[in-house]
């Protein structure tokens, strides 16, 4: 028996990085898990195949987090096929970094629709049936970069921080129906996403990173499990860093 046996998790983002790990992760402690991707088909089809032959029931879904009526037909299907929603995991996510005098209104909108409006999108639609099973626990995906800000990233930081006041506010408002929602804040974590970045950036994070190293995947995962099962029943409302020490 795994911690999430009999649970149906939906993780948005789950074809590469952290998403990749999280459904991995859900699969091995006996979830049956249904993700998104936006792009990455090939990608998501092979890790769909990966759980399956883990033994459980698995779903990948080509389904833009930011498109309002692609949420709700995705929230529809996933509980057509799977039964319910016990856990959904708010984790799509993009960057457009630059710094304020070039951010354009594209890279704000774009960003602040992919990260924050995703997030209204999907626990919108899922409460529904959450409420009518009276449980469920949704996992939004912030950074320590919406708690401590960031240059460069005035954008990504605001829909970071955006989802830290959406989660508790959702914490306060169906607490008293069971369901419980909590952020994480994920701090440099091994991704196509800090890929990009330069070693200079790299070498000035690790800098102030008192564990000496940036994060996995598999550790972001392993919070989510927690927060995903019963191990954590009582808890809700809360921001969870997994970022060796550096929100601290
Ligand atoms: P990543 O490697 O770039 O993967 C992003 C995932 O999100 C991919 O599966 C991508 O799908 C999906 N996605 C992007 N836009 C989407 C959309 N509109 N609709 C549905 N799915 C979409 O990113 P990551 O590093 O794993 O980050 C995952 C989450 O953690 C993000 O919310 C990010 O902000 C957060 N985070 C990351 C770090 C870090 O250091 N990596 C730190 C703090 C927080 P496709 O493959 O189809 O493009």
């Amino acid at each position: 028996m795994g911690l999430l046996s009999e649970k149906v998790a939906l993780v948005t983002g789950g074809s590469r990085g952290i998403g990749a790990a999280i459904v991995r992760k859900f699969a091995a402690e006996g979830a049956n898990v249904a993700f998104t991707y936006r792009s990455s088909a090939e990608k998501a089809l092979a890790i769909q195949k990966e759980l399956e032959d883990m033994g459980v029931k698995a779903e990948a879904i080509q389904s833009d987090a930011a498109d309002y009526g692609q949420a709700e037909a995705l929230i529809k299907q996933v509980v057509e096929n799977f039964g319910k929603i016990d856990i959904l995991i708010n984790n799509a996510g993009i960057t457009k970094d630059t710094l304020m005098l070039r951010m354009n209104e594209e890279q704000w909108d774009q960003v602040i629709d992919v990260n924050l409006k995703s997030v209204f999108n999907l626990t919108k639609h899922a409460l529904r049936p959450m409420l009518k099973n009276r449980s469920g626990s949704i996992i939004n995906m912030s950074s320590v970069v919406g708690v401590f800000g960031n240059a460069g990233q005035a954008n990504y930081a605001a829909s970071k921080a955006g989802i830290i006041g959406f989660t508790k506010s959702i914490a306060k408002e169906v607490g008293s129906r069971s369901i419980r929602c909590n952020a994480i804040a994920p701090g440099f974590i091994e991704t196509e996403m800090t890929e990009v970045l330069d070693d200079k950036t790299k070498e000035g994070f690790l800098t102030n990173i008192p564990l000496k190293r940036l994060g996995k995947g598999d550790e972001v995962a392993n919070a989510c499990v927690f927060l995903g099962s019963d191990m954590s029943t009582y808890v809700s409302g809360q921001v969870l860093s997994v970022c060796g020490a550096l929100n601290t």
